[in-house]
């Protein structure tokens, strides 16, 4: 089950990316994954959640994209979308052609989450809550 190592490779660079931004927290992690990329969405999604346990991504939602394939049909010297990834042929003329431009991508392009970038604020009320909290009674 490979995806549990793409699931990992994913988790890692989202945690880098995170830490670039300034992120807090991320809520989401958004992935395109293309139609012949050769992986199971449902494996990816599972393994996802595996590999956050205990990772600041914990609670992070996987949303993937379905990237369609897209060919070159040299007799058509158009770009064609497949309605499906197989069999490789130009919906149009029905020319034969392994010219893939996109459909093998597995790409992270977005991260939702709180920045905590701006303002430095939150930090002392939290730090002021917490102090307050550890004051015994009276
Ligand atoms: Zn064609």
């Amino acid at each position: 089950m490979h995806e549990l190592s793409i699931a990992h490779s994913l988790a890692e660079l989202a945690i880098e990316e995170a830490g670039s931004l300034g992120m807090r927290r991320v809520r989401a992690l958004y992935v395109k994954l293309g139609m012949l990329a050769g992986v199971v969405k449902e494996a990816l999604h599972f393994s996802f959640d595996v590999v956050i346990q205990g990772t600041p991504l914990e609670g992070a939602e996987l949303i993937i994209e379905d990237v369609p394939v897209v060919v070159y049909c040299s007799r058509c010297q158009e770009e064609r979308t497949l309605p499906e990834p197989l069999p490789m042929r130009c919906p149009v003329c029905g020319t034969r052609t392994a010219e893939v431009l996109h459909g093998r991508e597995m790409e992270l392009y977005a991260l939702e989450g709180e920045e905590g970038d701006t303002d430095d604020a939150p930090d002392r009320r939290d730090q002021a809550e917490r102090s307050q909290e550890e004051r015994p009674f009276g």
